[in-house]
């Protein structure tokens, strides 16, 4: 795969492309629920179709619109939508396209939230959805059936970072809709990786959902979610967001204008001090294993290499003597904060088995390759020697 520099360019900062006021240099906050006519000819003209007619904030609002544009930019993707959250834009997405009697192919390790809409709601709307074994989806050819409407998946994955080799899935999937003479929507959450280290579209991913709450927003202060992807499938998305109505809200869009205008330099950073920490955890006499894409020792490396820009700001790290030790180490580090989440400016560490992983069956975290002595970290823009010295005491605390 071709690998590009991050695509933000000055056009992404500024967005003048896109802005349709000439005044102000910053984002105007569009604060309202509604647009007053200048008289009824303009919602004569709504109603015929024309769309530069606002009407209510539910359905599109300016300070949302501009955002849109400039994540659909950032993207390379002709449209965006902003949701309230990413799981807002994940379910919003799905059910506009899978329906009863439909079956999904995915992947066990998922967002937690992802894996309990998958498992504790679609099947009451007659859904079935299938989980690949290996989790790798290196051969998910024996799940596909004629009723397979989408193909959904995330890479890396939470908590193990493990890598989907990405144009080989998509190669399955084209395969699978040949033999069956069907269309199967491919779905992948680039909520760990972000575009500016992996570029889905470039593999022929047909939609890209993603967590704006964390590497995009990237200062732990806001909720969003964000699908991009060609307009032929976006306007379908919308129509059904306007009556699920996870619509993002102008405050929001306002402060992720401003995140994106630091979105390189965060991301960069984060890339830069990930693979640092991650080297150093390697070597320490506390710690099993590290699990991250840009290590040698990751299994999935060599993929990582081919379809990574860079390998994110995620590290897993196993310690010895399990979950009570893991609980020690969190509440022994000074820097890092003891919370879930992850992409804000603070290094935030959990534990999977009582976060994301929590209540899950043995046979559930086996599936996901959890393990309880597991912390997840997600590296913030600390200097990073002064994080290298937290967690040092803290693992020998
Ligand atoms: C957080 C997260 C989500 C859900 O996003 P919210 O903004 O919390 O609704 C989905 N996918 C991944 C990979 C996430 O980390």
């Amino acid at each position: 795969m071709k690998k590009k520099k991050p695509a933000l360019s000055t056009k992404a900062i500024h967005g003048t492309a896109m802005h349709p006021y000439r005044g102000p240099v910053s984002l105007p906050i569009y604060q309202t629920s509604t647009y007053r006519f200048k008289n009824s000819g303009d919602a004569i003209r709504y109603a015929q179709g024309d769309p530069t007619v606002y009407v209510y904030s539910r359905y599109h609002n300016p300070t949302v619109n501009d955002v849109e544009g400039k994540l659909a930019f950032v993207n390379d993707a002709e449209s965006a939508i902003l949701f309230a959250s990413g799981m807002a834009a994940i379910s919003t997405a799905i059910v506009t396209f899978v329906h009863s009697g439909d079956e999904i192919v995915s992947i066990p390790a998922l967002y937690g939230g992802t894996y309990r809409f998958f498992r504790d709601v679609l099947p009451g709307n007659n859904i079935v959805v299938k989980y690949s074994e290996p989790a790798s989806m290196a051969d998910i050819s024996h799940l596909i059936t004629p009723k397979t409407k989408l193909v959904y998946f995330e890479t890396p994955t939470n908590p193990t970072l493990s890598i989907v080799d990405i144009a080989g899935l998509m190669k399955q999937v084209k395969a699978a809709e040949k033999k069956f003479s069907i269309r199967i929507l491919t779905m992948m959450d680039n909520t760990f990786a972000t575009v500016l280290n992996q570029r889905p579209f470039e593999s022929g991913v047909d939609l890209v959902v993603e967590s704006a709450t964390k590497y995009i927003g990237g200062h732990s202060d806001l909720l969003a979610g964000v699908v991009t992807g060609p307009r032929s499938l976006l306007d379908k998305i919308r129509t059904s967001a306007k009556y699920y109505g996870g619509c993002a809200d102008p405050f929001m869009a306002y402060l992720l204008f401003r995140s994106l205008k630091t979105f390189v330099l965060r991301v960069q950073e984060q890339n830069r001090s990930a693979r640092r920490l991650s080297a150093a955890l390697e070597k320490h006499p506390k710690v099993i294993r590290v699990l991250y894409p840009g290590l040698k020792s990751h299994p999935h490396h060599s993929i990582a290499k081919k379809q990574m820009i860079g390998f994110g700001g995620m590290v897993t790290i196993e310690v010895r003597g399990g979950v009570r030790k893991a609980v020690r180490v969190c509440d022994a580090l000074n820097v890092a904060v003891n919370a879930m989440s992850l992409g804000g400016v603070e290094t935030l560490v959990s534990i999977p088995v009582y976060s994301s992983h929590v209540n899950m069956t043995p046979k559930e975290l086996a599936s996901h390759g959890v393990t309880p002595g597991m912390i997840r970290i997600s590296v913030g823009l600390e200097d990073v020697d002064d994080l290298i010295a937290d967690f040092d005491q803290a693992l020998r605390a």
